[in-house]
């Protein structure tokens, strides 16, 4: 609690008492140490890739780049690096535009395009596993008041994922209006996760494996990003998860 006293004063400088005001301010600062916490994570997360590429940059230049069999190896991992690095950045500048920005709602957005799009754009990511997606539109679904490009970059997360975490199966999404609303899913068959992580995955960097996820070049925001635009459109969304079974992701967008 915030307390500040001001003394009260009459026209001839008589005192008249005190004003005490209290201010609850735990909501301020719950915000005050989310944010700091969240520097703290940005600084830590863009912290490690740099120091990786700095520490094989330092190594070609003493005398690594000469042997080019090593220089090679090097040089790779600086070029996954700076992606990585370069993805983070993308995924903070997008999470923080999310936040500030009210959604300007240009057109409505068909979202069988939109399924369709994704679908298309992470073909190459499924071409060297045995995973099929499987997606069969709705008749009567077709159109939801909401900015395109967010509604693809939720699906792109989403299915991001679901093609990360599998190696062999199906990828299943559906999308339909019940009621006065929007359902979308995507499940998959995938690796799945333990109970106690389901809380927690929409958090931002919070990532259930950090060795895995690193491996698949994940930032530890796609979800939060997910989340964020759902809150955005008033919905709502539901993760359901078996270990070495499946995901399953469920929103429901007001209309
Ligand atoms: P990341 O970039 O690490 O994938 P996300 O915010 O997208 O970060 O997801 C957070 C964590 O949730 C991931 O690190 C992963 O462990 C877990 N996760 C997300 N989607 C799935 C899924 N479809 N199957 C299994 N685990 C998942």
């Amino acid at each position: 609690v915030r307390v500040t006293a001001t003394p009260l004063l009459k026209d001839n400088n008589k005192n008249l008492g005190i004003l005490l005001i209290l201010e609850d301010i735990t909501q301020i600062r719950k915000l005050e140490n989310m944010r700091r916490d969240f520097v703290s994570n940005v600084t830590h997360e863009l912290k490690t890739p740099l120091t990786s590429i700095r520490g094989f940059v330092d190594t070609l230049k003493a005398g690594a780049i000469k042997e080019e069999q090593v220089a090679a190896r090097f040089i790779d991992i600086i070029d996954i690096e700076s992606e990585r690095l370069s993805s983070l950045i993308n995924d903070i500048l997008l999470l923080s535009e999310i936040e500030s920005k009210e959604e300007q709602v240009v057109a409505p957005c068909n979202m069988d395009t939109v399924i369709t799009d994704v679908i298309e754009l992470l073909q190459p990511k499924i071409a060297h596993k045995n995973v099929v997606i499987v997606y069969s539109p709705k008749p009567d679904m077709d159109y939801y008041p909401a900015n395109a490009n967010r509604m693809k970059q939720l699906l792109i997360n989403l299915l991001d994922n679901a093609v990360k975490y599998t190696e062999v199966g199906t990828i299943t999404i559906q999308c339909e209006k019940r009621k006065n609303k929007l359902v979308l899913c995507v499940e998959d068959t995938g690796i799945g996760m333990e109970e106690e992580h389901l809380g927690r995955i929409f958090e931002r960097f919070y990532r259930v494996d950090k060795g895995r996820a690193r491996k698949t070049g994940g930032t530890g925001l796609g979800l939060s990003i997910v989340k964020h635009i759902v809150e955005r459109y008033n919905g709502k969304i539901k993760v359901e998860s078996k270990l070495n079974k499946g995901t399953k992701f469920t929103i429901e967008l007001p209309y």
